[in-house]
């Protein structure tokens, strides 16, 4: 929504004002001025200052589009400008970094995966950069006009002040990654967690698009999620992610790496449920994980999701189980946050027949019936690889304004 003039706030509104414009010709162009002043509730002469300034920037152009106009000549509308602007993605894996280049519409131009192992803060930072000069050598003819880096890691971070604080997979700690970046290239740099910046991803493009309320829960190797409500994440603004991992759920269960007993993550991440279909293996002579695990093949999750679509009766279980626990969670952030809509994003999507109904019981025998009956369950559309989830945070600094003026102040 558009915003009243306050004289304190002048810079905030104008960048708040042009994000708005901004991102409804990114939503309905090619849109004419007047459909734009209605729906951003500005206007008319506000709508043509922004949308000259914007065009002046070639953010934006004017583009015919098929309703007629006057005297049934085609009307014009403005359509976001795309082209030359690009920005670099970059997701630093366990054991691999994959940077992708984009254009301003998110538009995937080259994307690749390369090996990453690094131990010290020094030698991080110097790999990245190496990876960065190598892979603009590599793709020079595709490069033009660079215009932002942002970069999301599974890693305690501070994404305000752009420094990785430490990371499970990383010897490192308080890297000022996007000091050092924008030292040496001049741009604005993003940091983000993966899971955070995997919401927002949907939120903006995916399952979650046009939902305000939105609870996003990845079970992988680690069990996280991300919480959009009233149309805004919750911790972008600080180190935070939504840890319902390390939530207590057996007081004597097995150490968790954050230092507490039987943690969520301890009993349903990815990795836990496979052992525990090895362990259970023994004990069910007729199932598929015994025929493996007698027979010396790797258990791996595609795997379980398959003996589980077979009908495996222990896998079933294991995997109901699973859902129960989750969904036991799960009860008590729908109270919270009242959520329309429930993201799974997880590789037990493929056994969502069985994992789904679990949570969704659970959910609706421990919360708020009002709350429990509204909210739907369903799969991302996006998995947890690639670096679209980087591009989405270029994508929302765009439509709050922010990178938008700073682009078009050059
Ligand atoms: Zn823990």
């Amino acid at each position: 929504m558009s915003v009243d003039v306050h004289p304190n706030h002048i810079d905030q509104i104008k960048q708040t004002n042009v994000g708005l414009v901004y991102r409804l010709i990114d939503q309905y162009g090619p849109i004419s001025r007047i459909a734009l002043s209605k729906k951003s509730q500005l206007a008319p002469a506000s709508i043509t200052k922004i949308t000259r300034e914007l065009i002046d920037a070639h953010l934006v152009k004017e583009a015919e589009f098929p309703e007629l106009g006057f005297r049934g000549r085609p009307a014009i509308g403005l359509k976001v400008d795309s082209e030359g602007w690009q920005f670099l993605c970059i997701r630093i894996n366990k054991t691999s970094i994959v940077i992708g280049l984009r254009d301003l519409s998110s538009h995937l131009l080259v994307e690749e995966e390369l090996p990453f192992s690094v131990r010290s803060n020094q030698s991080f930072l110097g790999c990245i950069v190496d990876e960065i000069d190598n892979f603009f050598f590599r793709h020079q003819c595709a490069l033009e006009r660079l215009t932002a880096i942002s970069i999301i890691i599974n890693a305690i971070i501070d994404p305000i002040n752009g420094i990785i604080q430490s990371s499970p997979h990383y010897d490192v700690k308080d890297i000022p990654i996007r000091k050092f970046l924008h030292q040496r290239t001049g741009l604005p740099i993003f940091l983000q967690h993966c899971i955070t910046a995997w919401t927002i991803a949907e939120s903006l493009y995916g399952a979650g698009k046009n939902y305000q309320n939105l609870i996003q829960l990845v079970i992988d190797d680690n069990v996280g999620a991300g919480i959009m409500t009233a149309g805004q994440m919750l911790h972008t603004g600080n180190h935070s992610v939504v840890e319902i991992g390390h939530t207590q759920i057996e007081p004597n269960g097995t150490r968790c790496y954050c230092g507490n007993r039987g943690c969520l993550e301890t009993v349903v991440s990815i990795n836990s449920i496979l052992r525990k279909a090895c362990q259970q293996a023994a004990n069910h002579p007729c199932s598929l994980m015994n025929t493996m695990v007698v027979n010396n093949e790797p258990l791996t999750i595609e795997r379980l999701c398959q003996a589980a679509i077979a009908g495996d009766p222990l896998v079933t279980e294991i995997i109901y189980d699973a859902g129960e626990r989750i969904g036991r969670i799960m009860a008590i952030l729908v109270n919270i946050f009242n959520p329309e809509r429930i993201l799974i994003g997880s590789p037990l999507n493929n056994v969502q027949h069985i994992l789904y109904p679990a949570i969704q019981k659970q959910i609706s025998q421990r919360s708020l019936p009002g709350y429990s009956q509204q909210v739907d369950i369903v799969a991302t559309q996006f998995d947890n690889t690639g670096t679209l989830p980087a591009a989405a945070l270029i994508k929302q600094s765009l439509y709050s304004g922010k990178l938008l003026i700073e682009l078009m102040q050059g």
